[in-house]
Formats: C-alpha cells, structure tokens, sequence
C-alpha cells in the first residue's frame, strides 16, 4: 500500500491557526518502562514538554501490553516500537511474536509504528499507521551504508532511521552524509559519545526530528541525551539549514560547559547557531575536519588534546599562537582557519581585574608583583607564559618535581620544591592542578596559613567554582579570582571572534555556575525556556544544563 504522505508526525490540534500553541518541538521522546502506570506518566511528561512525538518500547515491558491503556487519551502521537536483542532491544519472545506485537499495535491505532529493514515487508500497512523502516547497529557503521540506505529508501515506509555506532570520526561523517543524499525524511545519527553531536545537528540538516530520552535516568541507547538537554542547552527547535556550526573538539568532551554558554549566547542574541561538542581521538584533529566538511564549521574552542595540533590546520596563525606553538580557538576564514588563543588573555584580565589598585588609584599590574604556580602541566604552561609575559617573577612548583624542573626550565623562571611552597611568599599565588576539583572538594594544594590579605589567590578550577583553597583564601583576607571567571572570559572572547558580537556575559556566567550547582541547592530549577516563557525574557540554567553528562556515555 502506498504512504498516505511523507510529512513529519503533527498532532492534530496543531493544525495552522493563529492561536495554536508553539508548534512542537522536532523530538522523539523515548520512553522504555517496564509498568504501564509509569509509561503514562512519561507521555505526559513528554505531552507537557511539547514534544512532536514518544515512541513507547514495548520490548521493555514487563508484562503483556495493554493498548487500550496505553492508547487511551493519549495527549501527543505515539509511536510503537518493539526492539530486538541485536539491535539493543529487551524482547523476551520469538520472533514470530514480535511481528506480531507490532501488528497488533498497528490495529490497536498506534500513529507510528517503527519496523527494522529487514522485515519490514512482511509486516504490512494498514489503516492510519505510518511507517518508519530502521537500521540500528551497536558494533559499527557498515561498510555498504549506502546499500542499506538505497533499500531503504525502496521500502513501504514514511520516515527512514538509521543509528550507528561508529568507530573512527569519519564514520560519524560518513552517516550524516546521508541526510544530504536523501529523498525522503530520514534521521541519520550515530550512538555513543563521538556520536552525540550527531543527534543533535539533525534538525539543521533537514531530519524531521530527532530522538531523546524523557528521563535522564534511563537512557535507552548509549550517547542518547534529555528532551531537556535538546531543548535547553541545544534549543533544537531553532534548527534549520541556515543554522551555522561551531563546536568544541577534545576527548573528553561530555562534561564541557562551553556548550552550555555559547548555545545559550547565540539565543539570547538570536544569531541562528548552534554549538556543539565533538569528541575527537587525540590525532584526529585533522581527519575530523576533512571528513565534516560538509558542515561548514564556522569556528571551534579546541581544548586537550588537541591544542597543538590546532596550530597545524590553520592556514592563520595570531602572534602569540606562532610564538606558543598552543591554540584553542580555531575560526573559519575566506582560506580556512585562523588560530587564535584566548586563554592568555582570560587569565590576565582574570588576575588584572582581581588586583588590588595602586596607592595612587591607578590600576593595578602584574608588572614585578612575585608570583607562584602551582602544577607543571597545560594550563601551568599558559598561566606562566602570561604571567611572565606581564612582567610578573614566577616560580612554579609540582607534585612530579621534574615537571616542574623542565617547565621552569623552558620559562626561564624560578622552580620550587612542592615541599617547599608552604614557605614560599608571594603576592599571587595561581592553582593550575586539579587538586579540589571534583569530587576531591574538600582537597586544597596549600594551607589555609599561606593566604593573607592584600594576597591574590586564582583557582583554575572550575567545578566547583567555590573550591576548598579559594574558601581559604577568602577566609584569609586573600582577594580570590575562580575558574569559572578565566572560563567566562576565554569563552566571551571566542564568542566575540565567532560571531563578532559582544556576548551576554552575565547570563554565560549565569549558566554556568546553574550548570555546576547541584539541582538539590538550586531555588529555581525550572528548564530555561520555561522560565523564559514565563517570564517573557531569556533566562539561564535549568535541567537540561545540569543534566548535560546525560548519564551513559555522553
Ligand atoms: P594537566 O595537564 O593534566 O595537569 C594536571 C596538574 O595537576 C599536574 O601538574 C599534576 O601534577 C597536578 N595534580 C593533579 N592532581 C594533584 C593532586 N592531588 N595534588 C597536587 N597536584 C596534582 O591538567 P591541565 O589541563 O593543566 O588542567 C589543570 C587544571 O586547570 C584542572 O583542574 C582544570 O579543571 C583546570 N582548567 C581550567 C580551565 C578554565 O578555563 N578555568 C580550563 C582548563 C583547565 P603531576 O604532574 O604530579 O601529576
């Protein structure tokens, strides 16, 4: 029987008035419960989240499926899927009782039904029910991608689903492809964490709509992330072919705030973009680039580890890039990229801005103030670069001796014993180890003894903003400057080198610290846009912010 129409699902209430609430957004709510009672509760939460579609996984269930009840009232379209054990499904029964759990979903008057390619002809259309023909693979992106996708396309079907697990960052590529190719509505997305851009960008190129769990705490395909994390952090309802990409590349790349802050940026300052993190193996850099290319990546916050090689696939260096050989801004020009660092800055305008003024009013200057460092690796490297650049007398001091030796060595500066740095004096003291980030909160790399007042005390750290050494510090007098400020402004300025506007930076710093507070101490924990809404202005954070690390693997 032919397709009724290829549209994407619409609920019926929402058919083109002018008084029809906001049009739904372009997400699949998964729901996989074992209880029907705990199913309703799901598609009324996805109904209230306005989402455009829930697919119920009645392979979860624990008991026979009752479609009166799961049918009855439904608030949104529903689509049935019953998954296998190979395509990572929890179906007891054999095969012949899966085809026909799906027939009888079909009669039972399910809006969507979603049958894997390979038997998709033997389960045929009937009454209203449309189709979406699949292919999940949780081992590899098959070499014959485009031969599945041809016979998939030949099928009875409504909308295609492809889901990948892929294996190098081409493979990623390789099945985003395939939404430039199609001729019929096709979601095309690759599972597990280097796949997790990959379901975000969907609606930016042309898919109907892409999948989402409704409950963070039970994401049913690995790399899966929140309706809350889509609509919040990643605003998918925005999505068009317009919609200009940027992102953050590093492994690892799942807990990074820059998403959080630049998506949330853009929207305030309604530019259509949307920043994404892409995970890319160390020696990748390059290969990720050349094999997403048809995304146009306007700009990219680099971080480990691939700030040296960022410098190699730039046609564009910045002097202080040329001179560090480190960057971790790549930004699109007419010739390709230029690279740029923006980390120096941020720690000097971080450190200026928390610097008492001289007895004269003016400013103060890092210029002959004596200051430590403490750790011997990345963000040591930057801290002392700039600081000795500043005019500044640094000595650095580690955990591993040596590291400290070899990089005061390269700096041409002081080194300290670890042992020693309780003793030694100083008017800025900077922490670039991880030591108090956490869950290791209640560490400090130095006694609260060492801080006194008219001191500067700079955390690196991030997570927590309010680490155990800057409590100290602040206890002791010390002027403190965190992490999440240096975070901030190196964010701010690769915002403004993106899309050449001034950034919001207080709602950026807004949501950061939303996105590092636990929900169980935050007053208003209400998605973003909810708040927004009611508020009738953008405001920051929510459950999609803090959900961001979306359990499972991404
Ligand atoms: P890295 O290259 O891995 O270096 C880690 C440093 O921390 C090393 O010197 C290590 O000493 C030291 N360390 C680790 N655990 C320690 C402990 N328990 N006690 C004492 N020293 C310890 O990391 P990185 O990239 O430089 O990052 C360092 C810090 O900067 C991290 O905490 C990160 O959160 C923060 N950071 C902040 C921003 C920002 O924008 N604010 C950006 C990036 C990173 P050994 O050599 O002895 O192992």
């Amino acid at each position: 029987m032919a397709a009724e129409s290829n549209n994407p699902p619409q609920p019926p209430s929402q058919a083109g008035t002018d008084t029809a609430p906001r049009k739904p957004d372009p997400i699949c709510a998964v729901i996989a419960r074992t209880r029907h009672d705990m199913i309703h509760a799901e598609v009324m939460e996805a109904a209230r989240r306005n989402v455009m579609l829930a697919e119920l996984r009645l392979d979860y269930l624990a008991k026979a499926a009752d479609f009166g009840r799961l049918l009855a009232d439904k608030p949104l379209p529903l689509l049935a899927t019953v998954r296998r054990r190979e395509d990572g499904g929890r179906f007891k029964g054999t095969e012949q009782e899966r085809r026909m759990l799906l027939r009888q979903a079909i009669v039972a008057g399910f809006d969507w039904v979603d049958i894997e390619e390979d038997i998709i002809q033997s389960v045929p259309r009937y009454g209203k029910t449309k189709r979406i023909v699949s292919y999940h693979n949780f081992k590899e992106v098959p070499d014959d991608l485009h031969g599945l996708f041809r016979r998939m396309h030949e099928a009875d079907a409504d909308i295609i689903k492809i889901a990948c697990m892929p294996r190098e960052i081409e493979d990623v590529a390789r099945v985003l492809d395939l939404l430039r190719f199609t001729k019929k509505p096709t979601i095309a997305l690759c599972m597990g964490d280097m796949g997790l851009a990959s379901r975000v960008i969907q609606g930016a190129l042309g898919a109907p709509f892409t999948y989402a769990a409704i409950n963070p705490e039970r994401l049913p395909a690995p790399g899966m992330l929140t309706v809350g994390q889509l609509q919040n952090i990643y605003g998918v309802r925005r999505l068009n072919k317009e919609t200009k990409i940027f992102g953050v590349v590093g492994d690892p790349i799942g807990h990074s705030l820059s998403p959080i802050v630049h998506n949330i940026g853009f929207r305030k300052l309604g530019i259509n973009a949307l920043y994404l993190p892409f995970k890319v193996p160390e020696g990748k850099l390059s290969n990720f680039l050349a094999s997403h290319s048809a995304l146009k990546i306007q700009g990219l916050s680099v971080t480990i580890p691939h700030k040296e090689s960022a410098v190699h696939q730039a046609t564009e260096l910045e002097p202080l890039v040329a001179q560090t050989q480190s960057a971790n801004t790549l930004v699109r020009t007419a010739s390709g990229f230029k690279a740029l660092n923006t980390d120096r800055p941020a720690i000097l305008d971080s450190l200026v801005a928390g610097l008492p003024a001289n007895p004269d009013g003016t400013p103060g200057t890092l210029n002959q103030k004596i200051a430590m460092v403490l750790g011997a690796g990345g963000v040591a490297r930057s801290v002392a670069h700039a600081l000795i650049g500043a005019g500044a007398f640094v000595s650095i001091t580690n955990r591993t001796d040596e590291k400290a030796q070899k990089l005061a060595a390269e700096m041409n500066c002081r080194h300290v014993e670890w042992g020693m740095r309780l003793g030694t004096l100083c008017d800025i003291l900077v922490n670039c180890t991880s030591c108090g980030m956490y869950p290791e909160v209640d560490e400090s790399p130095m006694h609260k003894s060492s801080c006194h007042s008219g001191m500067v005390v700079m955390d690196t750290i991030y997570n927590p903003e309010n680490t155990l050494l800057i409590k100290q510090a602040r206890e002791h007098g010390a002027t403190v400057v965190t992490g999440l400020d240096m975070f901030i402004r190196q964010a701010a300025a690769q915002f403004r080198e993106f899309v050449g506007q001034e950034p919001p930076l207080d709602l950026m710093r807004q949501v950061a610290k939303n996105a590092l507070t636990p929900i169980s101490v935050r007053k208003d924990n209400r998605p973003a846009e909810e708040k927004e809404e009611a508020k009738g202005k953008e405001e920051p954070g929510g459950e999609g912010a803090t959900d961001k690390a979306g359990g499972a693997s991404a």
